[in-house]
């Protein structure tokens, strides 16, 4: 990991942001490459020849650089393995003992650029998000086993984002044998994440601690609208007389069963529809709910679709509205980058006064705490979710 680094001189622009707290710096702010290839790390400059810390380069994406450190050292197999160490003890205070699944390294957000870890049980699934952390991963891998103990290392490196870096989408056992399924625990619960063909990396991890404490808020009647494998509706179940949990994937409903009969929860009826398709239809039959999760995936992939994407959050959020019963709840989030906090809220408003309800604004939540927000790096924080209760 050590030896000749190639040197890459930056504009003012791009040293400002490394210096500062943004650990990006693009294209347009590179001033020469220094014949530095894709997966490189390198040793950041200024035109002066000043030292801007090191970092991974990339000759595909926009983003051309990830900072690493701000030293001007190159990093070692020591620097690696304390940014796991830190990001291990990160998780070991945040994230509550009787849970078995969460994310170990998020990228940028615990040092590690490109790179995530999550762990199920006694295995660990990652994903390179760039060439850098495809070539890093060769040389974590005995670090990360020695830090978790954990006895396999599976790659699902089949995320759309890596075609921006250029890369071929894999999926790669790294070492070890990753079972078909891994039964891991979430607090009460306990549920079959599929690392191999699952969603992301088998589960979203990011909703975690709203599944957690949302879920025991649940009474009455509640629907569970893009479900996946029914997180909230598993905890729901446990305090509501009925759920209706709703995706339009039929793998993830199937894992949704299993876990709900291996729960002994009875109360859960999954549906395999669209969602859209499904609201107008219950909204037909008259059928209301005391509460209602809305987590669709990210409607705005980019800045392009936010026009759409907002129309799209707007609807599903106002035929949400429509089907709540009197003081019921909605729980609604969003997981596009794109699209901020504020919007968010302003679109759903937009979407209370198309349904003609009033809504008291309960609570404000964000991703769980495994997936760390990095102050000055806005690019960390995608999660939105609000509670609403109708008045
Ligand atoms: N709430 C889930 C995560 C949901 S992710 C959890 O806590 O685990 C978004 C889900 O929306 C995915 O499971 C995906 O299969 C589903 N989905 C995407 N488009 C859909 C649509 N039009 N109708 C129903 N489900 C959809």
């Amino acid at each position: 990991m050590t030896g000749a680094c190639p040197t890459v001189v930056l504009r003012a622009r791009g040293c400002a942001r490394v210096r500062g707290l943004h650990p990006w710096v693009f294209r347009d702010d590179v001033a020469d490459d220094g014949g530095a290839r894709s997966g490189d790390t390198v040793r950041m400059v200024d035109r002066a020849g000043g030292t801007c810390g090191y970092a991974f380069y990339s000759a595909h994406s926009k983003i051309a650089l990830r900072r690493i450190r701000r030293e001007d050292q190159p990093p070692d197999t020591a620097h690696w393995d304390q940014a796991l160490g830190r990001a291990r003890r990160w998780r070991e205070r945040t994230v509550d003992p009787d849970v078995t699944a969460y994310r170990w390294v998020f990228a940028e957000s615990d040092g590690i650029p490109g790179l995530i870890v999550d762990r199920y049980g006694e295995h660990l699934v990652v994903q390179c998000q760039t060439a850098a952390a495809e070539r890093l991963l060769a040389s974590l891998t005995p670090l990360l086993l020695a830090r978790s103990g954990a006895c396999s290392i599976l790659a699902r490196d089949d995320s759309a984002a890596r075609t921006l870096e250029g890369l071929a989408s894999r999926v790669a056992q790294i070492t070890g044998r990753t079972p078909e399924t891994i039964e891991v625990r979430e607090g009460p619960i306990r549920y079959r994440v599929d690392p191999w063909r699952g969603q992301k990396t088998g589960a979203f991890l990011d909703q975690r601690d709203n599944r957690v404490s949302l879920g025991a808020r649940c009474r009455g009647s509640v629907l569970d609208a893009f479900c996946y494998q029914g997180g909230f509706a598993l905890h729901a179940a446990r305090h509501a007389e009925e759920v209706m949990a709703v995706d339009s994937s039929g793998p993830a409903l199937e894992r949704g069963r299993a876990d709900a009969a291996s729960n002994g929860l009875a109360g859960i009826r999954f549906v395999e529809a669209k969602v859209f398709d499904e609201l107008k239809r219950l909204a037909r039959r008259g059928e209301t709910f005391d509460v209602i999760v809305l987590d669709p995936p990210a409607f705005a992939k980019s800045r392009r679709d936010l026009a759409a994407a907002e129309r799209a959050y707007r609807e599903v959020n106002r035929r949400a509205m429509l089907l709540l019963r009197p003081e019921g709840l909605l729980i609604t989030c969003s997981c596009s980058y794109n699209l901020s906090d504020e919007q968010f809220e302003r679109v759903v408003a937009d979407a209370a006064a198309d349904a003609g309800r009033d809504l008291r604004l309960v609570e404000r939540r964000t991703q769980s705490s495994d997936h760390p927000v990095r102050l000055g790096f806005p690019e960390s924080h995608y999660l939105k979710c609000l509670v609403l209760s109708v008045i």
